[in-house]
């Protein structure tokens, strides 16, 4: 994957990371103390629509002190929340854990920490959800995770674990006052044997007590209008529970390959037909242009998103600033606040 220094590294685990030091700033941890996702989305927003950004945890100090300031950059928009992924190693995870902390106490952005199911007894969640909690945070994405190392791989439950999603939805929501978020599948989850039964699956997550979900990066407007309109038709109750797209603007057609190969999505022929064009020769041979007309797909996916009524815009950021930046600009945010270099 890219990481925040630039540098294509092991794609192998999409949501491993390191981080390191941090610096820190004076803030307004009160402003968002105790608020919800689904509370956030309610209160007003400036421009056509509230945003969200995902960051993963960074590798090493060079990479955390561009997380800042791209969370600093981000903070001066009022994104509606962040969230911050959850990935496979032990040392990353405590690493993980402190700088959604950080995030939480020492800037204003809501933050949202993704917790997994891998490798977990359902002791160690318990006191993971608890360490979240001493931190302030109370709004959880509970997500099973994939395989550490081969995301397509076997799936193995933790012999004290959970099997699904689904029950650490519940088991969180037993822990206490929490916020608890899943994900969902424009394209179907690559395990789901069809739609329909991918699309009961977020129905039994959205019923266990989950309050809204966050969907896989897709290129696909129809995709995602298509699981709308499914989840509605199933539930009715929970269809109106926030279903947030999840986008991200792409400037590297390898890395887009790639990251849609690691789980198990696609790119439309067309967008891809679009993306090669710019690319010339090689995949990365005209990255000037490929970002560009990356930038152009992720502005009119959020125009149709817009248009089409949705509650929020979740960009993946992949810890940069600049390319999400110009895509809230063209559709209408004020992103003035984004003069650093992130
Ligand atoms: C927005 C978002 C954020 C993510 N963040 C992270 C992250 O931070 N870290 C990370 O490691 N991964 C992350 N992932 C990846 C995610 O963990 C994987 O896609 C994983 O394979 C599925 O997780 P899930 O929570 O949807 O699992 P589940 O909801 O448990 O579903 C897994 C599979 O089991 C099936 N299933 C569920 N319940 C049942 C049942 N009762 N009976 C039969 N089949 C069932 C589902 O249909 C699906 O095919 C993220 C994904 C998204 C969309």
């Amino acid at each position: 994957m890219v990481t925040t220094t630039g540098k294509v590294t092991d794609p192998g685990d999409p949501y491993d990371g390191h981080v390191t030091d941090v610096t820190s700033s004076g803030s307004d941890v009160l402003a968002r103390a105790g608020q919800s996702v689904v509370e956030r989305l309610a209160d007003p927003y400036p421009g056509p629509i509230p945003f969200s950004v995902e960051f993963f945890p960074p590798r090493d100090a060079e990479a955390e002190a561009r997380l800042w300031r791209t969370a600093r950059t981000f903070e001066r928009m009022n994104p509606a929340f962040v969230s911050m992924t959850y990935g496979a190693g032990g040392t990353t995870r405590d690493r993980t854990v402190r700088i959604a902390g950080e995030l939480a106490t020492e800037t204003t952005l809501l933050t949202v920490a993704h917790l997994t199911a891998v490798n977990h007894s359902i002791e160690e969640i318990r006191g993971l959800v608890g360490a979240y909690a001493d931190k302030g945070i109370t709004n959880l994405l509970a997500l099973r995770g994939d395989p550490p190392g081969d995301p397509l791989g076997e799936w193995v439950k933790h012999p004290q674990g959970v099997q699904y999603a689904e029950e650490l939805v519940t088991l969180i929501n037993e822990l206490g006052d929490f916020h608890t978020g899943v994900a969902s599948f424009p394209e179907g989850h690559h395990r789901s044997p069809n739609l329909a039964a991918d699309t009961g699956n977020l129905v039994r997550k959205l019923r266990a007590g989950a309050e809204y979900s966050v969907t896989q990066v897709f290129f696909d407007v129809e995709d995602f209008l298509r699981l709308r309109d499914r989840l509605v038709a199933a539930d009715p109750e929970q269809g109106a529970k926030p279903l947030i797209p999840g986008l991200m603007p792409i400037t590297s057609l390898a890395t887009a390959r790639r990251m849609t190969e690691l789980s198990g999505s696609k790119i439309p022929a067309e967008v891809e037909s679009r993306l090669a064009k710019a690319a010339g020769d090689g995949p990365d041979e005209n990255r000037a242009q490929v970002r560009a007309v990356g930038i152009d797909l992720c502005t009119e996916m959020s125009e149709r998103l817009i248009s089409e009524g949705v509650p929020c815009l979740h960009f993946c950021s992949l810890n940069f600033a600049k390319a999400t930046s110009e895509v809230l600009e063209r559709i209408g945010i004020d992103t003035r606040g984004a003069l650093v270099g992130a």
